[in-house]
């Protein structure tokens, strides 16, 4: 049986930041999970959320737990990338663009946004100056915009996790390459049981398992459940890419019978070599799977299509002058909680947990990785950050 002082289940982004905070302080840090699978379609074990190539950063939210979650983890994003060697990150600014039905949240969101010193400018509708700044954007005219310029932009996931990923190797994390199946909290330890039967034995245990943690003999239910997500990868020329690889990332609450809340990434090279513009929605056909063989069958089957024709109208409307060669969508999944924020809590003696990302996890994931460390090495909570905010609510 292998031993370790803390163990942190999942490799992905919350998961990976935690076992670098850690072991800044621990010798003896492990963490257990796969690496992204080659082929989806035939995959037997587990996914993840990140296997992406573009995710949005902001620092203004709705809620000012999220917005103070992304200052804390945007403040890190040039220390980890000089620490790896690995960049990830691209501070293009964001437009959120939305019709009248917002403007009350949005003044009280804009308020709170200039007390908090937050850099916007905001584009009432019917006020197109928008357009001289970021001409490849349509939208309709009775729309506002809200430009949000750097440090908001994008990251890129895989990089950020291959950056999380060197260092906390670099500082002595072990990496196992499993899955947890069980996980027994004892007097004296944690004995964790792996899909490949073995057991390993630590101090104490992280679960950042993202929308797995509660589908395997894990955690307590501590009230996450999944849902589908659907992208569209509209591909472009090489040219094109380069032309437009500095358009803001995009927020965009589309009217649209069938999909909702569009966000969207300028365009990048994928691992096959092609540049793609990443556009993901809401949709009338999004699922709750609830058990482990409902997750796995949507993401090696489940049927992405459905939408694809709107997916495909609104990606053209909203950037009507880029010529795109082909699309294609691909299937993902979100950690959801009922309080839209993310747990990051101490569930017994010895056993921990970060997840919840609920579709906004990535950009702050490094932050949610220092907390979860935090509670374990017993660090002071962060002052600006709500403590109450990520407990587990019974
Ligand atoms: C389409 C899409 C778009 C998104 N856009 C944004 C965005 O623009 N901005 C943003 O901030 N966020 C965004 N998100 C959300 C963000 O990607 C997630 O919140 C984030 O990836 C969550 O990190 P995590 O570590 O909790 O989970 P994950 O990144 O999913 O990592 C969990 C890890 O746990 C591993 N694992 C699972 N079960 C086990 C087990 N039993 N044993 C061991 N390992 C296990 C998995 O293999 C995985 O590596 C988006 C998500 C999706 C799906």
């Amino acid at each position: 049986m292998q031993t370790f002082e803390h163990l942190v289940i999942g490799a992905g982004l919350m998961g990976s930041a935690a076992a670098r905070y850690l072991s800044q302080q621990s010798q003896s840090v492990a963490l257990l999970g796969p690496d992204e699978p080659a082929d989806q379609t035939t995959h037997p074990g587990v996914f993840a959320s990140h296997y992406d190539e573009g995710r949005l950063t902001r620092q203004i939210s709705r809620d000012p737990v999220w917005s103070a979650l992304a200052r804390l983890a945007i403040a890190q994003y040039r220390p980890l990338e000089t620490a790896s060697g690995i960049p990830f990150y691209n501070p293009v600014g964001m437009l959120v663009v939305d019709s009248d039905r917002m403007t009350s949240h949005m003044k009280a969101d804009l308020t709170w946004a200039r007390d908090m010193h937050l850099d916007f400018n905001f584009y009432p509708e019917g006020d197109t100056t928008w357009q001289t700044l970021f001409p490849a954007y349509h939208f309709p005219s009775d729309y506002w915009v809200l430009h949000e310029p750097a440090p908001a932009g994008m990251i890129n996931p895989r990089a950020m996790l291959r950056a999380q990923l060197a260092v906390a190797e670099q500082q002595g994390t072990a990496r196992l390459r499993d899955i947890a199946r069980d996980v027994e909290p004892r007097a004296d330890g944690v004995l964790v049981t792996t899909q490949s039967g073995e057991q390993l034995h630590a101090q104490k245990v992280i679960i950042a398992a993202g929308a797995f943690s509660h589908l395997f003999n894990l955690l307590p239910p501590v009230g996450l459940y999944a849902e589908t997500e659907t992208i569209i990868l509209g591909e472009v020329d090489e040219p094109t890419a380069h032309a437009h690889a500095n358009l803001p990332t995009l927020i965009y609450f589309v009217d649209d019978p069938e999909i909702d809340d569009i966000y969207l990434t300028p365009p990048v090279r994928y691992p096959d070599g092609r540049y793609y513009i990443k556009m993901g929605a809401n949709t009338k056909s999004d699922q709750f799977p609830q058990t482990l063989e409902e997750v796995q069958t949507w993401f090696r089957t489940g049927d992405s299509d459905t939408h694809k024709p709107a997916f495909e109208r609104a990606l053209q409307t909203i950037l009507p002058g880029i010529p795109f060669h082909a699309f294609y969508t691909k299937r993902c999944i979100l950690s959801r909680t009922p309080s839209g924020r993310p747990i990051v809590d101490q569930i017994s003696d010895r056993v921990f947990v970060a997840t919840g990302g609920n579709g906004e996890g990535a950009k702050s994931s490094d932050a949610l990785g220092r907390l979860v460390a935090g509670l374990v090495l017993g660090w002071e909570w962060p002052v600006e950050i709500p403590r109450d905010a990520f407990k587990v609510r019974s």
